[in-house]
């Protein structure tokens, strides 16, 4: 047994330091990045924030909404190749820049995902997501995704240290997704005492990833625009977010009403709510590591988004970055133990 003594930050133990600026609107922030990926070589500009792929968050009619702002939707793994069909029939080619095809490990989810990729060439990402990132075996899939689609860029999660990051990158991924623990339907920290805080997940894997040419995705933890600032500032390339997206029109989830007021079932990909939707049950040498919640209703997502992408503008203004790209260089953490005045909450 070892004890790293270095103390381990998430979003909620720091705050960025305001810095002199010459900016006068944060309307001229640009929030676009460009970026050329590591092995596909493909090249990619747009706003870096992609729904999780959730089958509450990443829907195709999120990613609709998603798309005419720039951002990304990493579609859940759960729709069949017909309802892809229908889906990309009747959109416009623009739509492919802002979609990630997600799979998981096994044979079936693998040929499945050729199936999706040959009758839609155009799709560009592929997205491989296990809750544990750390199998040998999963560095072998990445390794037969990537010879399979030399051309495609891959995404592989989810780990939450520089060693494994370098792996995953050197095995075939473009892009990495971070994140154990930090999920707002997450238990993984309350069944298994596995983690690591995000903000200090993503410093060093954005370090590790930089390094070699790859990217990083931080995934999971944002619980408000400002979160999604501290990513950025922390080093992330991309911000996925699960519940900050959920509990609106276009959301999955059951739509509730109880008592005059509405709610929509969010639950993590984990639990047993999922589990029995898709697995027919939990089986019995798992536990579920996932939560099953109502969330308020919110309507349209248009207005979150467009919440977002405004604190992320002031954010940047706030340090004197004209770009989503400055953030990070012009970023100081410094170390709090307070956030929010709770007053009115
Ligand atoms: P959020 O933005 O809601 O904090 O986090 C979203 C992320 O939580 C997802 O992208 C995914 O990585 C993670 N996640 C989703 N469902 C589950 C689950 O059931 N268990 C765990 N451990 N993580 C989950």
């Amino acid at each position: 047994m070892r004890i790293e003594a270095d103390v381990k930050l998430g979003f909620k133990n720091v705050l960025i330091r305001p810095k002199r600026s010459t900016l006068k609107s944060r309307a001229n922030v640009n929030l676009e990045r460009s970026y050329t990926f590591l092995h596909s070589r493909k090249v990619w500009t747009g706003v870096p924030i992609i729904a999780a792929n959730m089958d509450t968050v990443g829907t195709f009619e999120a990613a609709r909404k998603l798309a005419g702002f720039g951002l990304l939707t990493a579609v859940h793994k759960h729709y069949s190749i017909e309802e892809w069909r229908t889906f990309l029939d009747g959109e416009p080619d623009s739509i492919y820049n802002h979609l990630m095809v997600s799979t998981g490990t096994s044979p079936d989810d693998f040929d499945k995902l050729g199936k999706i990729i040959a009758n839609h060439t155009q799709l560009q990402f592929i997205c491989i997501d296990v809750a544990n990132g750390y199998a040998e075996a999963f560095v072998d899939f990445v390794k037969e995704v990537r010879q399979t689609f030399p051309d495609k860029t891959i995404i592989a999660g989810n780990v939450v240290t520089g060693e494994m990051v370098e792996e995953l990158l050197l095995g075939g991924a473009d892009v990495v997704k971070v994140g154990i623990g930090p999920g707002s339907v997450c238990t993984t920290r309350v069944k298994t005492g596995v983690g690591y805080p995000q903000l200090s997940a993503v410093i060093e894997c954005a370090d590790a990833a930089h390094g070699l040419g790859g990217r990083i995705i931080s995934d999971g933890g944002c619980a408000c625009p400002g979160d999604v600032a501290k990513a950025f500032g922390g080093g992330a390339d991309f911000v996925m977010l699960g519940g900050m997206l959920a509990g609106h029109d276009e959301s999955g989830g059951q739509l509730i009403e109880r008592g005059g007021q509405h709610f929509k079932l969010f639950y993590g990909m984990s639990s047993a709510t999922a589990m029995e939707q898709y697995a027919g049950g939990v089986a019995e040498y798992r536990s579920s590591e996932g939560k099953t919640v109502e969330v308020p209703y919110r309507g349209p997502i248009e207005p979150t988004i467009l919440d977002i992408l405004g604190g992320l503008r002031s954010a940047c203004t706030y340090v004197g970055a004209g770009a989503l790209k400055e953030l990070t260089k012009r970023t100081t953490f410094i170390r709090v133990m307070e956030q929010e005045n709770q007053v009115f909450t």
